[in-house]
């Protein structure tokens, strides 16, 4: 039974929804190992890694947002994970999308939305992506320059035009600013051009940059779009919508951003700017999906690296690491540091699994992620969620199952001593990550399993 439950995202379709597991994600996963060695002879893929998606994560998510922000809708940003299950969910439980693209815009009208519960929030569009857009009667879309208004103009002149503008992203992972944003400066022009074109310009949109540690830049960005609504009125606009966008945290407590910070920072700027009753609109990717998925990944290989031996092969190879962790993009650390971690160690090690950077781990080059393993199976004892009393820790790297040396999932974690066939997992993996993997040297993306922690979620699928 529980085989069946493991399906690929895009063969949705043909998906028994009632397969779907109400197992603790932990639960689900050694299940389903499980099952697999007892059948792994007649089953090749057996070994593969895989996702669990908690689908009651997705729901929390959905109640925590509305018990904060109940004047925002939510659009869910459909390229953070277009998982064709919980867009189900997501559009089930009543929210708006955030579409790019004709396709994505497809997927969604496919599940039977209705067009005005789509925003089709990419400023640059080709053409035939906009013509699509008018057959199918999807009106909102964003702009941010004078050549996209001709081209709208042309093909789709009764669009609801929200004018994009540029906010501070400098306090964000992923910055968007360098390709989409009309500056104050640019914003005259660009509302004279659409009364010219007598255009729709119905609000404003913006984007803090995906990643967003400030919640302060929310606050900036809300009044940034306040001079924009006063400006439109000069021009014969009447304002009536404001999109504010992505960057939010999924995270809880701690020090750091959390959804609170923002949702707190944004309520009071939304009272302070607009007490005027408009439609208010966000475009939250990330903080509905990153933390529902988890993936388990099985070790494939490992590689002993002897230490304080320079002139044998295993230094070579540990200057060779050394060398290629350069070339990654996390620079919270710094080599130095790193060297000196590795250097009071007699043995270190080098474990190969079954997904990487060219797979669902893209958000570590993407997406700025910096990925933590945790054991999940060590000679077949279950570890989920558990220190393991008095084992010895190693430094270890952890490497995706291409040919690519840059295919490093994480650089330097402590493990214990773990042989192939124990299995590691890795938490919070639902944004960037299904979305932009790739099959590259011909590796599989990872099926996703699914299950829900809370019962109300079967009311909706
Ligand atoms: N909206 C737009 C236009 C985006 O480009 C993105 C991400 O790049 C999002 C929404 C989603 O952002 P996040 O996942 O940070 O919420």
């Amino acid at each position: 039974h529980l085989r069946s439950n493991l399906f690929c995202a895009s063969k949705f379709n043909r998906v028994n929804l009632l397969d779907i597991s109400n197992l603790p994600v932990s639960e689900l996963m050694k299940q389903h190992i499980t099952s697999l060695r007892v059948n792994d002879e007649s089953d090749l893929e057996a070994e593969n890694a895989f996702f669990v998606a908690d689908l009651g994560e997705v729901y929390r998510q959905h109640l925590r947002w509305k018990a904060r922000l109940p004047r925002v809708e939510p659009f869910y940003a459909v390229k953070c994970n277009p998982d064709p299950v919980m867009l189900k969910l997501l559009a089930a439980l009543g929210l708006g999308f955030d579409c790019a693209s004709k396709s994505e815009i497809q997927t969604i009208l496919n599940m039977g939305v209705d067009p005005s519960r789509i925003i089709y929030a990419n400023p640059c569009k080709q053409a035939s992506f906009i013509r699509y857009a008018a057959q199918k009667d999807v009106k909102m879309m964003t702009f941010d320059n004078v050549d996209e208004l001709y081209k709208i103009k042309q093909y789709f002149p009764s669009a609801q035009l929200v004018l994009r503008i540029l906010a501070d992203d400098s306090k964000s992972l992923c910055r968007l600013g360098l390709k989409f944003g009309a500056s104050l400066d640019s914003v005259d022009q660009l509302l004279q051009t659409a009364q010219n074109l007598e255009l729709d310009v119905i609000g404003v949109s913006f984007h803090v940059g995906s990643g967003c540690y400030d919640e302060e830049v929310y606050a900036d960005a809300i009044w940034r779009a306040r001079v924009v609504f006063d400006k439109a009125s000069c021009y014969n606009f009447n304002f009536r919508f404001l999109d504010v966008g992505g960057g939010f945290s999924h995270l809880h407590d701690g020090n750091g951003i959390t959804f609170e910070k923002i949702a707190n920072v944004l309520d009071v700027a939304l009272k302070n700017y607009f007490p005027e009753d408009i439609r208010i609109i966000a475009e939250p990717g990330r903080y509905y999906a990153a933390p529902a998925y988890t993936i388990a990944t099985q070790i494939i290989a490992r590689r002993l690296v002897l230490r304080d031996q320079d002139d044998n092969d295993e230094g070579t190879r540990e200057a060779d690491v050394v060398d290629s962790e350069q070339t990654l993009a996390e620079d919270e650390q710094t080599l130095a540091g790193d060297e000196q971690t590795l250097a009071g160690d007699e043995q270190s090690f080098m474990y190969y699994i079954n997904d990487g950077v060219y797979g669902a781990f893209n958000c570590i080059l993407f997406d700025h992620q910096i990925v933590h393993p945790k054991v999940l199976i060590k000679d077949d004892i279950f570890y989920f969620d558990t220190i393991m009393p008095g084992e010895p820790e190693y430094s270890s790297s952890v490497w995706g199952p291409t040919c690519d040396s840059i295919d490093c999932v994480n650089k330097d974690s402590r493990l214990p001593e773990l042989f192939p066939g124990d299995w590691l997992y890795f938490e919070e993996m639902g944004a960037y990550t299904i979305s932009a993997a790739s099959q590259f040297n011909g590796f599989m993306k990872s099926n996703v399993l699914y299950t829900s922690t809370e019962n109300k979620v079967f009311e909706y699928i």
